[in-house]
């Protein structure tokens, strides 16, 4: 229904140019951005196969520049993280798609809401667990409805196993991001205290023309379910692919065949539309 220029909203026409910023540029111009909360959460529906309805949304980061246009996060947050802002941008980025979430069950429609965490932000240092809790607090979203979008590496550091595990105590879902790209071991699988996995995109690439990417969906799928996990296919992008995961018994897809990241009234139309459960 959205194309993946919508998201870039009133900013951005197809074909018009925008100036590039160069990245010392970029990098001059974040504190403020941040401090000034211009860099703001965009919503990407999940979309439960079975049940055919949105159940959640995965927060991504946008920075709209009235004179650059929309910058993506693949710019700014490497640039965040070795400059020491990532703590304040995560935060921030928590805050807002927390608040987000709870203006969407006020309006009638709740929705669970998935937002990434940098490994940066765990292994700084920093009281991490107090921050989402404070914020959970400030905000008044119930821990159930959110989700932390975690890569393996840190799962696989055992001093922060136990951040997670706290994490998980508070009934704060965990998903593995990007899981089949990094370390990826099955055996680290089973000790993992994760509720969700997100099979790469670049499995799903593939799908469902070559068979070995097929092979492997459907083995990331039922051992994520064997273990009583969600299992989350991202970047999915046409039909074929949403039938082939739906074959293979895979929980929530997230992509353009469903709909780019979105502004957050726009997420909410989507999420009003389909009336109520
Ligand atoms: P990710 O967490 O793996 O997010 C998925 C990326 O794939 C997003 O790119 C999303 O817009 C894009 N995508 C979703 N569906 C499709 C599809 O069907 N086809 C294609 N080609 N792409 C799709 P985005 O928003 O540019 O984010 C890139 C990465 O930046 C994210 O990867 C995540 O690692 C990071 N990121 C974004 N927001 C945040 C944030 O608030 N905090 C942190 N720490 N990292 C973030
Ligand atoms: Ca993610
Ligand atoms: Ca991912
Ligand atoms: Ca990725």
């Amino acid at each position: 229904a959205c194309s993946p220029a919508a998201q870039f909203g009133p900013f951005r026409a197809d074909g018009d140019d925008w100036p590039v910023p160069g990245d010392d540029q970029l990098a001059r111009a974040l504190p403020r951005a941040i401090e000034d909360g211009r860099i703001v959460p965009f919503f990407q529906p999940k979309f439960d196969i079975f049940r055919k309805r949105i159940t959640g949304f995965e927060a991504l980061a946008r920075w709209p520049d009235p004179d650059w246009g929309m910058i993506a996060p693949i710019r700014f947050i490497p640039a965040a993280e070795e400059a020491g802002l990532i703590l304040a941008l995560g935060e921030a980025m928590l805050a807002a798609s927390c608040r987000a979430a709870v203006g969407w069950a006020a309006g009638g429609h709740a929705a669970s809401i998935a937002v990434n965490v940098s490994p940066h932000q765990l292994s700084l240092g920093g009281d991490f667990v107090g921050m989402v809790s404070g914020v959970l607090a400030e905000t008044g979203l119930p821990p159930a409805r959110l989700e932390l979008e975690i890569t393996e590496s840190v799962m696989m550091e055992p001093t922060l196993r136990g951040v997670i595990d706290a994490l998980t105590a508070m009934g704060i879902g965990i998903a593995i991001d990007d899981f089949g790209t990094g370390y990826s071991s099955l055996a680290y699988l089973k000790r993992f205290s994760a509720s969700t996995v997100k099979i790469d995109k670049s499995f799903i690439d593939d799908m469902p023309a070559a068979l070995d990417s097929c092979i492997l969906v459907d083995a990331i799928i039922r051992l994520g379910h064997g273990l009583g996990m969600t299992v989350v296919a991202e970047g999915v992008e046409n039909v074929e692919q949403v039938e082939a995961l739906e074959l293979a018994g895979c929980d929530i897809i997230q992509g353009y065949a469903i709909a780019p990241a979105l502004a957050g009234p726009q997420a909410f139309g989507l999420l009003a539309n389909q009336g109520s459960a």
